[in-house]
């Protein structure tokens, strides 16, 4: 009887039993993550098929202080762009995870890790790059790792003096001055971290675009708008037409601390 009993309750039976379990469970529900990106991304394309602005707006999914676990669930279902802020966290992430990981550097860059963040290969777009001064550093630290960068200029669209971001009438200046004199950079868009539903924000950065693309001959479809967060990704596709929503809360849920 005693043998019968604990053969009964056998480790390996009862693991191999709960992963049997577990993968039925996984076979017929999405988890959470899954299920909040399929949301996402049809929220976003109801707002692209309502906007005039926007013919097209992707989901950049933000991974500031999310479990490393949910971050594979999101790229088990395809997703391989990924935001991240902080440098160290983006070098660790960028070491641990899949190499075809396209990474987006949304954070505040310190000009000192300018050179540490040019090292990571798979590191795809800098987006917050909000000063002229930052941008000749990277370009210096591009031409080192022999490489090149493409970038987004961050702009303060809703005036707020704690955010960071080009006040809005240096954006023409500073895009000058990337497009002629930092060669190894590719100035691919213009990002903002605004005030939240800020309508007058989106729409102002719409006209930089506008204005910018227009006044370099840029083709407006391929000039990016990194706009909108969990909680105004469809006002950012509306009023400003985002090409580019980057949402955290929304599919990853609340961060700890
Ligand atoms: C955290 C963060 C986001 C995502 O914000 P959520 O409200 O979680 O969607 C987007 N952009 C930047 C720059 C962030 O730091």
């Amino acid at each position: 009887m005693f043998t019968r009993l604990q053969k009964l309750y056998q480790p390996q039976l009862i693991s191999k039993n709960l992963s049997l379990y577990r993968s039925f469970c996984t076979a017929s529900s999405h988890s959470t993550v899954v299920t909040n990106l399929i949301k996402i991304q049809s929220d976003v394309q109801k707002a692209v098929d309502f906007s005039t602005k926007s013919p097209l707006a992707k989901v950049l999914p933000v991974t500031k202080r999310i479990d490393p676990e949910l971050v594979r669930e999101a790229y088990a279902h395809g997703e391989r762009h990924f935001g991240e802020n902080y440098f160290q966290s983006l070098r660790d992430r960028a070491a641990d995870f899949p190499s075809d990981i396209k990474w987006h550097f949304i954070g505040h860059l310190q000009s000192n890790k300018a050179n540490g963040l040019l090292k990571i290969p798979n590191l795809h777009v800098v987006e917050t790059v909000d000063n002229t001064k930052l941008a000749k550093k990277l370009n210096k630290a591009c031409e080192s790792n022999e490489r090149t960068l493409n970038i987004f200029l961050q702009v303060n669209s809703s005036g707020e003096v704690s955010k960071s971001g080009l006040p809005p009438s240096e954006v023409l200046n500073a895009a000058e001055i990337v497009i002629h004199e930092c060669t190894s950079l590719n100035l691919k868009g213009l990002m903002s971290i605004g005030k939240i539903g800020d309508k007058k924000g989106f729409e102002l950065m719409y006209k930089l675009k506008t204005d910018l693309c227009e006044k370099y001959d840029i083709d407006p479809d391929k000039f990016e708008l990194s706009i909108g967060t969990s909680a105004d990704f469809e006002d950012a596709i509306i009023h400003g037409g985002a090409t580019e929503v980057r949402v955290g809360t929304q599919i990853f849920g609340e961060r700890k601390n």
